[in-house]
């Protein structure tokens, strides 16, 4: 009703909105290996998927890589919260690296049950976005036997040879709507697919997706911090406008123009997974400089969930003080 929405003036925040516990740590990762080690760590591709946090680090010391042949023998390298196929764990391994793995624990959840389903002699679909690295790094997991599926149409094409043997298993960051319809369209094809016991899209992009159901009916535009590589961001500027809500992402608080909020006075914020709270406070300054008047952010569940470090980072001693 109306009397729910946002007032004229008011910026609406979504709850819960950006940091999750897997980006969080990753971010620990590589920010505790330049304190113990020093200038430079190595890192496999964006630590996460945002700007701002990858110049930051770039400024502490960390030398972001695509290709293991890009570092020196001797290295400290980081894994990133996306997780790599074995391939690479092993070519690390083989060139004697100091390692330490930030992938996302909900992604490694996905790499082991991958392997242990193999073992038992299924073949997978995989609903996910092609060229994301946690695809790369999932699919990864095995050498063949794991067909990669975008959307509904894709299921009709997949080359599965064991339809009594065959798993599903998902990216963690995809719409939790479209992942639903693939599966219905996977189990029109495949009756007898294996689901996850626990669906892989993870808690952070559920409640994130959740809470900007709540926010778009609110508002007259939706505005997402995120860095255009982000899955789980565009996500969610993608459900607002999908629910009617004109919806924009930025990486920063530059990106906002002002003629988004031309006739549209009352503003939702949210701010993706890999988004951190420094951008979201320069955003909204910015909504204020151009005539927001308040901020309230909307009740939402509260995310309690942490993740240890690895071995050999994790000691209290290491903690800023
Ligand atoms: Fe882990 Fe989900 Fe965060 Fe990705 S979005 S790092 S899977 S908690």
């Amino acid at each position: 009703t109306e009397a729910e929405r946002a007032q004229p003036g008011e910026i609406l925040m979504a709850s819960p909105r950006g940091f999750c516990a897997g980006v969080d740590r990753a971010i620990e990762i590589v920010e505790r290996a330049l304190r113990k080690f020093g200038a430079p760590i190595y890192v496999r591709h964006e630590i996460v998927h945002n700007t701002y946090v990858v110049n930051d680090l770039k400024q502490k010391g960390a030398i972001f890589i695509e290709d293991l042949a890009e570092v020196p023998p001797g290295a400290t390298l980081v894994f990133s919260a996306h997780g790599v196929p074995k391939a690479v764990e092993h070519e690390a391994a083989v060139r004697g690296f100091q390692v330490f793995d930030a992938t996302c624990p909900l992604v490694s959840k996905v790499h082991v049950e991958v392997a242990k389903l193999a073992r038992e002699g299924y073949e997978f679909l995989m609903i996910g976005h092609k060229g994301h690295p946690e695809v790369e790094g999932t699919m990864g997991q095995l050498s063949d036997g794991i067909f990669l599926v975008e959307d509904a149409a894709d299921v009709a094409h997949a080359p599965v040879t064991r339809p009594d043997k065959l798993a599903v298993v998902t990216q963690t960051t995809l719409s939790v709507d479209d992942a639903a319809d693939i599966l219905a369209a996977v189990k029109a094809r495949f009756p007898l697919v294996r689901e996850p016991k626990k669906q892989d899209i993870c808690y952070a992009t559920q409640n994130r997706q959740d809470a900007v159901k709540v926010l778009a009916p609110k508002v007259d535009v939706v505005i997402v911090v995120g860095s255009p590589t982000s899955s789980n961001s565009n996500r969610l500027r993608e459900l607002a406008a999908r629910l009617g809500t004109p919806a924009y992402m930025v990486d920063s608080a530059t990106d906002l123009q002002p003629e988004w909020l031309d006739g549209r006075p009352r503003v939702g914020l949210t701010a993706g997974a890999s988004a951190p709270d420094v951008l979201v406070q320069a955003v909204i300054a910015r909504l204020k400089a151009l005539g927001s008047v308040s901020v309230r952010s909307l009740p939402g569940v509260e995310e309690t969930i942490e993740f240890p470090l690895p071995k050999g980072l994790g000691d209290k001693s290491m903690a800023e003080a």
